[in-house]
């Protein structure tokens, strides 16, 4: 078994619902234990004021499957939350889901790079787990309380506990 971090994100729809519904599924999945999740968190899209706030969370799983396989399951998931039918087409996606960590893993694959190269520039990422882990260590060694505190005050303030 091997521990992962996963950052859920959602902005259009019923977005609180979504983020609750979507960590229920990732607990439901195949080979996967859910171990520990964060709080909700509001956070303001960055330069796109017409759009709605984001609701973000970030849940520590435990897994059987490998890394590519998770990212398969959790696009599955994606896909299941994402499209709203609008006539014959399909409407934006509502989820999104990445792998933050992967126990010690550094990988440089066209379809996965850990850890996530966008986790250590995110509070919505850094924030909720601080939240849940204290000073995590990621398998490069970057620390998130240090990435978290040097990251600008511009991306900290949009960022809510709910
Ligand atoms: P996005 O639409 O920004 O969520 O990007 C989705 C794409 O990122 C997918 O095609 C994945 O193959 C790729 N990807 C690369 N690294 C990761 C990761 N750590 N977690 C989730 N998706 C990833």
């Amino acid at each position: 078994m091997q521990k992962a971090l996963i950052s859920l994100g959602s902005n259009l729809g019923e977005s609180l619902l979504t983020i609750e519904n979507a960590l229920n599924e990732i607990a439901k999945l195949e080979g996967v234990r859910l171990l520990a999740r964060s709080a909700l968190y509001q956070t303001k899209p960055w330069g796109f004021s017409e759009q709605n706030d984001f609701i973000n969370a970030l849940c520590e799983i435990e897994t059987s499957l490998s890394p590519l396989k998770l990212l398969e399951a959790l696009q599955g998931l994606e896909q299941k939350f994402f499209r709203v039918r609008s006539e014959n087409h399909y409407g934006p996606r509502t989820l999104d889901l990445d792998i933050i960590d992967f126990q010690e893993l550094i990988l440089d694959d066209p379809k996965l790079t850990l850890p996530h190269p966008r986790a250590k520039l995110r509070a919505f990422v850094l924030k909720p787990l601080v939240d849940l882990k204290g000073d995590y260590t990621f398998a490069n060694g970057d620390k998130a309380l240090s990435l978290l505190q040097a990251l600008p005050s511009s991306e900290l303030e949009g960022i809510k506990k709910l």
